[in-house]
């Protein structure tokens, strides 16, 4: 039987942004998805301006644009809705070259993904297909796969895996991996609800700290409200399906406006957790997204994550399959990805536990603390200008311990001549520099098919070059920064 070069399982975001990845590598890939269509819950509301270029790289950015609207930020707000602290986002564009946040609705943005995909004649979309066993063996991967419409069963052969199969992934148990718990579990109600009144609420997401019952209020869209509250210990969301059960819980937001003003579109319940995975890869099988990583959604970076993982393993695994990279490079993807995921769980628990902890002296240290919570580390930057902690040291992320360095971090999306350096580095290698390089090393660079990128003096890319301490940057595919340094090295 002939194998698959790489066979997604799951169809969520995280799987399809995969494909769609591998897929401008020309690499040939399956997905096996349970469902026959996309899963129409609610979920994902939120995300930054680094995994908007994420989407952008796909090919999403009109698309994306036309379902989603820019927000201006995190508030954290007592019960008299008296503002503890505000991390703002300008819906101005942001370093990337895109609001710093944007809100918008997980099925729809899973639909433009579908439908983006199809534009690839070498990946196949199989729905209605439930992955049932996965069994390595030296040279690749057997999937026994069983229709759920016709009840048929099927085999299939991968060179490769990828685990996109969400939070009960069959491939986490198959590669013998366990979710450690970070210490978070909190059932939550989360309620989409529609309305034509205007709120007059200030366009940010609103994190209610209150230990009687936190809330999380955004607008979604011109029309689309979501909350979110916990649920207290007897109740479910079968309780708050009606407005008027639901009413009082949203007053704080509604004001006086009758309860018939509003519809509810979804309830439903979740229990938000913090856990990793203890391990990410066995020999040609990975965990990407949920399977991975569960984060309480608190500064809106679940999706997200999912998205940088296949980001980051996307053009690595295109490189193995091509002969071009070492297969070692594969080890990278887990060293770099699991790092990032804990630090940014580390920041949503901190947000979780200023909105909900209890009794007297939380709420003291609560109105204390909290308007200085963008002074903690990862916050700072959070707050300031949206961006993410660096990547762990590894062999493709070369960070001295003892100087500050540009690598690990995002090179920005600037313009360059006019256009996106993401378009103009269009998936390769970049190499910036704030100097003219030699024709030698022009030469070396064009050999190895990297795009060479001199920044301008005063341009935003030899500020940024400036302000890391750096003159040249070694920019990887995924737009990371390789190696930061004063000079090029030396050519082989
Ligand atoms: C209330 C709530 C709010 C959230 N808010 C945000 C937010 O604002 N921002 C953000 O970034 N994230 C948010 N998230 C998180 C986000 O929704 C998830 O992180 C995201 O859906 C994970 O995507 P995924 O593709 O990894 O997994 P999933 O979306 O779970 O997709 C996994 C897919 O795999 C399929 N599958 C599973 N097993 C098999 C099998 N054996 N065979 C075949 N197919 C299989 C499933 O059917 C599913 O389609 C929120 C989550 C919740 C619950």
């Amino acid at each position: 039987m002939t194998a698959v070069p790489v066979v997604i399982v799951g169809a969520g975001p995280t799987g399809l942004t995969a494909a769609t990845l591998l897929a401008q590598y020309g690499v040939e890939c399956l997905i096996l998805e349970r469902w026959d269509s996309v899963y129409p819950l609610p979920r994902a509301v939120a995300l930054d301006d680094e995994v908007h270029r994420i989407l952008a790289r796909l090919g999403l950015r009109d698309e994306f644009a036309a379902i989603s609207r820019p927000h201006r930020g995190l508030r954290l707000v007592d019960r008299t809705m008296r503002v503890l602290a505000e991390f703002q986002r300008y819906p101005a564009k942001g370093r990337h070259g895109y609001p710093p946040g944007s809100l918008f609705d997980q099925p729809e943005l899973e639909a433009i993904l579908r439908r983006n995909l199809k534009k690839y004649g070498s990946v196949t979309l199989r729905g209605s297909t439930e992955v049932t066993t996965l069994i390595q063996d030296v040279d690749g991967v057997r999937l026994d796969v069983t229709d759920t419409v016709t009840g048929g069963h099927d085999v299939i052969r991968a060179g490769y895996v990828l685990g996109c199969d969400g939070a009960n992934s069959l491939t986490r148990a198959a590669i013998g991996s366990t979710m450690q718990d970070l210490g978070f579990t909190q059932r939550w109600l989360v309620v989409d609800v529609v309305t034509e009144a205007d709120l007059g609420q200030w366009e940010g997401v609103h994190q209610l700290c209150d230990p009687a019952r936190a809330g999380t209020y955004m607008r979604v869209g011109k029309t689309r409200y979501r909350w979110e509250f916990p649920l207290k210990s007897g109740e479910t969301a079968d309780d708050y399906r009606d407005m008027t059960r639901l009413h009082p819980l949203i007053s704080p937001w509604t004001g006086n406006i009758p309860a018939g003003e509003f519809t509810i579109v979804r309830a439903a319940e979740y229990t938000f957790r913090a856990q990793v995975a203890d391990r990410w890869r066995d020999r040609r099988m990975f965990l990407l997204g949920d399977a991975a990583h569960l984060t309480p959604p608190f500064i809106g970076q679940g999706m997200g994550a999912g998205l940088r993982d296949a980001m980051n393993l996307a053009w690595k695994l295109a490189g193995v399959l091509d002969e071009a990279l070492p297969e070692t490079v594969l080890d990278t993807y887990e060293i770099e990805r699991k790092q990032h995921t804990r630090a940014m769980i580390k920041l949503a628990k901190i947000i979780g536990t200023a909105m909900t902890a209890g009794g007297r002296v939380s709420h003291i240290i609560r109105r204390a603390v909290a308007p200085r919570l963008h002074l903690v580390p990862g916050l700072r930057e959070l707050a300031t200008d949206s961006q993410t902690p660096p990547l762990h040291r590894s062999d493709l992320v070369i960070r001295p311990r003892l100087r500050r360095t540009l690598a690990g971090r995002l090179c920005p999306n600037a313009t360059v001549d006019g256009d996106r350096f993401d378009d103009v580095a269009a998936g390769r290698f970049a190499i910036v520099t704030s100097y003219e390089p030699s024709a030698t090393q022009r030469a070396d660079i064009e050999r190895r098919g990297a795009v060479l990128i001199t920044a301008e003096p005063g341009s935003e890319l030899h500020q940024w070059l400036r302000t890391g301490g750096a003159r040249v940057a070694i920019v990887r595919p995924d737009g990371t920064v390789l190696n930061a340094g004063r000079q090029l090295p030396a050519c082989h």
